[in-house]
């Protein structure tokens, strides 16, 4: 009997956890597994605002891949996927000839949305992943660098602009306030010339969140010089810094750095494959699956699915991409075997933790409101445990946050 081939797309939360699950759950003999990624590591999205500012380096954002795969029953092809071939079930890839698949798994993750605002492509950056993130430190610390070199200062060169206050916004404002202090100290420059903006179209920071916690939050972030642009929407992004407007009056904020952190869209892989989509995103089935195609299965940021008791999309989180992993991996065993029942995605929410720097969060958990130091602790414990579910108790002595405060 010819074994089926399973092929998993995108080695990030959801597709690491499909395959580190299944290929606890199935035999050698029992499926061909191939997984495809872009890098031979795995990096933790959750973790890329650090490296963005520059708290944390970026080798501790990433791992081999070949550390959590049992290579005996998986195989890794580093590559770039194009396009899904849907009618053929072929997966088209840059540098490889096409892969076959009985049953696929699209686990290809988020890219930066920027709602077709002019020029935020061209001049403002996005902590996409660990390249971009690396970019972003970099380019700061040269803004800095050459500011104190400069004989005709350019104060704006010090002027970091943050486009939107929702959760990643404010997770990197948190390390930015930490980060800049030591970039002054580093490069001489008066503290008083750096300035931290922070613009938001939505009326509040961080909508949807406990009123009072964003208020904790906000305060932290303005005593340490965060100026927030609340119900203010930036219209434009040139090579000088971004246009903003608020109640039809528009304003010029020069800026050395800008960086989009305001929305993200699914893979552009699903738009050019013909998947039914809403931005990158195609609305699965109970079962994980694209409609219309039992046999390809979507996790994480490709994947909506909508909460019944709001009517809303959940929003991407890596939480629920690991979850899918989990259920999308028992699914496959199932189809594999041609034995037992589909299991549909029942999201489990435990709460979601923001942080304000290494030291300092808000959060909801088990229902219960946490801020400060004990927040803070919580993050790092969801950051291990997110470490522990694909690579056990080695992965997390080896990447793992114990330095809790
Ligand atoms: P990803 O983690 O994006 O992984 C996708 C993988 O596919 C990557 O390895 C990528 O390199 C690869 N890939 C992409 N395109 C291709 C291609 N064409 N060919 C080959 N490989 C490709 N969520 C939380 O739950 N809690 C948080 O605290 C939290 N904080 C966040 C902070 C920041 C700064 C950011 C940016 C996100 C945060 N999120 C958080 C959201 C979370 O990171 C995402 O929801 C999660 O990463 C989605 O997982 P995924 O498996 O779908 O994709």
């Amino acid at each position: 009997l010819k074994k089926p081939n399973v092929v998993v797309l995108g080695a990030g939360y959801g597709g690491l956890m499909t395959v580190t699950r299944l290929q606890k759950m199935i035999g050698v003999n029992e499926a061909s597994i191939t997984l495809v990624n872009k890098h031979d590591y795995h990096y933790e999205s959750t973790w890329l605002h650090e490296a963005a500012a520059g708290t944390l380096h970026h080798e501790r954002v990433r791992y081999a891949i070949a550390d959590v795969i049992d290579q005996s029953k998986v195989k890794f092809i580093q590559d770039t996927v194009e396009k899904i071939n849907l009618e053929e079930k072929q997966v088209l890839l840059q540098n490889h000839e096409p892969l076959t698949y009985d049953y696929l798994v699209v686990a290809l993750g988020f890219e930066s949305e920027t709602f077709g605002i002019k020029g935020l492509k061209e001049y403002a950056f996005s902590i996409a992943n660990v390249n971009a993130a690396r970019q972003i430190r970099e380019h700061i610390e040269y803004q800095f660098a050459t500011y104190s070199t400069e004989e005709e200062k350019r104060d704006e060169r010090l002027t970091i602009v943050v486009g939107g206050a929702g959760f990643t916004g404010i997770e990197f404002l948190g390390e930015l306030v930490n980060r800049v202090p030591e970039l002054c100290r580093e490069y001489d420059v008066d503290p008083n010339k750096v300035r931290i903006i922070c613009v938001e179209a939505a009326p509040t920071v961080l909508p949807g969140f406990d009123p009072e916690l964003v208020e904790y939050a906000v305060n932290v972030l303005e005593k340490k010089g965060v100026e927030f642009k609340i119900g203010t929407a930036i219209k434009e992004c040139t090579p000088e810094g971004i246009i903003v407007s608020k109640d039809d009056q528009v304003e010029e904020i020069k800026a050395g750095t800008v960086v989009w952190a305001a929305g993200v869209r699914g893979s552009r892989v699903i738009d050019e494959s013909g998947f039914e989509a809403m931005r990158g995103r195609v609305k699965v089935d109970p079962f994980l699956r694209a409609p219309g195609h039992e046999d390809v299965f979507v996790v994480g940021d490709c994947a909506l699915i909508i909460n019944e008791e709001t009517n809303r999309p959940y929003p991407p989180t890596a939480q629920i991409a690991m979850q899918q992993g989990e259920v999308c991996a028992k699914n496959l065993a199932v189809l594999i075997r041609g034995q037992g029942e589909l299991q549909p995605f029942k999201p489990d929410l435990k709460g979601t933790v923001c942080s304000l720097g290494h030291d300092d969060a808000i959060g909801v958990v088990f229902g219960k409101k946490i801020w400060g130091a004990k927040a803070s602790v919580m993050k790092k414990v969801i950051d291990n445990r997110a470490l522990y579910l694909i690579g056990g108790p080695t992965l997390v002595a080896k990447k793992g946050k114990f330095k809790l405060l």
